[in-house]
């Protein structure tokens, strides 16, 4: 019913970190639902080779499927490797083991950063927002992610070293606007796995706003044990608990984003309840 106040265009976000287990697939998964339960046409994108956003949303891991592997490396149509997800309003382009390869495979291919940009080129205004979980590492996979990108969104772990390893990627980011993507800009950062009963989580939470001031989302994402029960379900925790603090959390983070976005919000109907 919002789809009007959403964006004209297809908005690209990567969600990237280097590091493993920060909660960039969580963030991805439950972003995109939060997203779409706004009204917005999502396309989640897996570029993990641990496919975890993919069964995360509810796909099970079956052999043949054509994935982002095929579109990066095969010249299939990313629109037809898509899928519709256990969400509705939201796609996916899952992953695959395969994906591992790719590093490696795309060395040598012309043009080897930009397969994604090109992919997406092709289905301008499919959807309002196209989310791509970025694998642990800043590869040519990830490099893609951010070729293709409008935003990056950044979820860091409210731990000890937080900040360790945050300046590599801001500068990747800075190398790739400069050389390949005039256009990608830092969306924001996300603290998750928050616990206010953690003196040192509220520690390294203010020093990181400290550093990164207005670049951090006043959302927090909290550390809550629903989060981590919905993938095994199959499901985003929006649809798993929506009355969970993690599940309001993304909620709120949807409306930063859209926020930051430039345009109006939509109501949040959950927010109401
Ligand atoms: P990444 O994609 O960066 O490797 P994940 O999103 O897979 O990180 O998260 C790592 C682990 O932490 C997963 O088991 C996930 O379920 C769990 N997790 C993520 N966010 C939360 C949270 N807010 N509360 C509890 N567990 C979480
Ligand atoms: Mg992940």
């Amino acid at each position: 019913a919002n789809v009007e106040r959403l964006p004209a265009r297809t908005r690209v976000l990567a969600v990237a970190n280097q590091k493993g287990g920060v909660g960039k697939t969580t963030t991805t998964i439950n972003l995109g639902t939060a997203l779409a339960a706004c009204g917005a046409r999502v396309l989640v994108i897996d570029l993990d080779p641990q496919a975890n956003a993919s069964t995360g949303l509810g796909l099970d891991r079956e052999a043949g499927r054509t994935t982002v592997y095929d579109v990066l490396l095969g010249g299939v149509d990313l629109a037809e490797a898509s899928l519709p997800s256990i969400v509705p309003n939201m796609d996916v382009l899952p992953s695959s083991v395969e994906l591992s390869g790719a590093e490696l495979e795309l060395v040598n291919e012309p043009r080897r950063e930009r397969r994604l940009r090109e992919a997406l080129s092709k289905h301008q205004g499919r959807w309002d927002f196209i989310l791509i979980d970025c694998p642990p590492a800043l590869g040519l996979l990830t490099v893609n992610a951010l070729v293709a990108a409008h935003g990056v969104i950044v979820p860091l772990q409210a731990e000890f070293y937080a900040l360790e390893g945050l300046s590599h990627l801001l500068r990747t980011i800075d190398r790739i606007r400069r050389a390949l993507n005039s256009v990608l800009e830092l969306q924001g950062i996300v603290l998750t796995m928050y616990d206010r009963r953690n003196n040192l989580c509220e520690m390294v939470a203010n020093d990181v706003r400290l550093h990164l001031g207005d670049r951090v989302y006043d959302t927090m994402i909290p550390r809550n044990v629903r989060v981590s029960e919905a993938p095994s379900h199959g499901k985003p925790v929006l649809l798993y608990d929506l009355r969970c603090s993690g599940s309001q959390a993304y909620l709120g983070l949807a409306r930063e984003v859209l926020q930051r976005e430039g345009r109006p919000l939509p109501p949040i109907p959950a927010l109401a309840s």
